[in-house]
């Protein structure tokens, strides 16, 4: 499962979240408890090994946000 960084903008933490990749736009919360989070573009290891998904893009993930136009 894909680790995914966000940041709280409300008290400025960043944590980590394994979540599946359809909910990695999921709104996250951070370990104090807050909702005013974003998602950090991080290089997380996505292209080492392969794992599960038989048509992972070697991209960003595909969708809108791996080219940034949502940021
Ligand atoms: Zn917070």
């Amino acid at each position: 499962m894909p680790r995914y960084e966000y940041r709280c903008r409300s008290c400025g933490d960043t944590f980590e979240l394994s979540r599946p990749m359809a909910e990695s736009a999921a709104p996250a919360v951070c370990p104090v408890g807050h909702d005013d989070t974003v998602k950090l573009l991080s290089a997380v290891a996505v292209g080492g090994s392969a794992k599960s998904g038989p048509a992972a893009p070697s991209g960003g993930g595909g969708g809108c946000c791996g080219g940034g136009c949502c940021g």
